[in-house]
């Protein structure tokens, strides 16, 4: 458990003020347990992954941030199914599939998330979604209680499942694939992670696509046509690369957040389209200075 823990660590943006506390869990029984004490103490519990969606604002985090990632990361094979652990990497999960010759998950090989995450928000790219191989959720609900969940039961959406509904914190996903020639599962992955890499700005701090798709629209095509390539509030911009990343170039979650406002506002009088966030904002506001 790391006490005052600098969440800029801890996310793909590089921003946001410390947790109070944060924990990484090694099983269940320890996600469990670590709900029940905070209960006792009557501290709020936050549930994260890598940190690849998220934005902390600049005041942190209180409570206790539960971080499904570093110790929970197993993957078992089971015929043609995967059983995987919520904090293993997309692209572990990925590699490990195309190693048995299943296809089904090169979508997802260059989605900087955990497995946990990825459900959460029914992570998609390339046509693929992760609502398109789940079929059982395992999860434990901050009472203690385990849930298990069939793909419809998780009500998977764009960019939303029912995981925030139920409360639940995903522990293990199965993932059902099919036979496919290793080779070819492999050439796939390269493919689209070469268009990633020439599309996306992958070496500032991001994440990801900041809004979602709007109906009949792309968010990143409706930012460029105003003119916002570059556009920057602070040390916040408008990615040069791709207009949907907003990146982060030494500023702060404040400037962040002025800039995805401002955006909003420009796309909305310009196109007449609102953009609605996808990224998850979590934490508090940093107290204002009395002078
Ligand atoms: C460069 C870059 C490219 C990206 N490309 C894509 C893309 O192509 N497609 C796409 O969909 N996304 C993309 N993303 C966004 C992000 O990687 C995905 O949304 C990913 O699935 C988030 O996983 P995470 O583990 O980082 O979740 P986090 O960011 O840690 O959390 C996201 C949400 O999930 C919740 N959560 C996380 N783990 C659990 C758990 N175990 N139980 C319950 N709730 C949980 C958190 O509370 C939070 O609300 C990209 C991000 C970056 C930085």
């Amino acid at each position: 458990m790391v006490q005052n823990a600098d969440m800029s660590r801890y996310t793909t943006l590089k921003l946001g003020g410390p947790a109070d506390f944060l924990a990484f869990p090694r099983s269940t029984e320890e996600i469990a347990a670590l709900f029940s004490e905070a209960g006792r103490a009557g501290m709020p519990v936050t549930v994260i992954g890598h940190g690849s969606n998220l934005l902390v604002r600049d005041g942190g985090i209180r409570g206790l941030v539960v971080r499904v990632e570093k110790n929970m990361r197993a993957i078992r094979r089971e015929g043609n199914r995967l059983a995987v652990q919520a904090g293993a990497m997309l692209a572990a999960v990925a590699a490990a599939a195309a190693e048995a010759g299943l296809t089904g998950l090169e979508f997802a090989s260059g989605i900087p998330g955990t497995v946990g995450g990825a459900v959460t928000m029914n992570a998609g790219a390339y046509d693929g979604e992760i609502a398109q191989v789940t079929e059982r959720v395992e999860g434990i609900h901050p009472d203690g209680s385990r849930m298990s969940l069939s793909r419809e039961e998780m009500e998977f959406g764009y960019r939303t499942s029912a995981v925030k509904k139920l409360n639940l914190i995903v522990t293990e996903v199965t993932f059902a694939l099919q036979e496919g020639d290793p080779e070819e599962i492999r050439r796939k992955m390269a493919e689209l992670n070469a268009r990633r890499a020439e599309k996306q700005p992958l070496d500032m701090p991001s994440a990801g696509s900041t809004f979602k798709r709007p109906e009949g629209f792309f968010a990143a095509a409706l930012i460029d046509q105003c003119g916002l390539k570059g556009y920057s509030v602070g040390g916040a911009e408008v990615s040069l690369k791709h207009a949907g990343f907003l990146v982060n170039n030494g500023g702060t979650a404040r400037d962040f957040l002025e800039l995805m406002q401002k955006v909003q506002t420009i796309v909305e009088d310009r196109a007449g389209v609102r953009l609605e966030p996808e990224i998850r904002i979590v934490g508090e506001e940093e107290p204002a200075c009395s002078t």
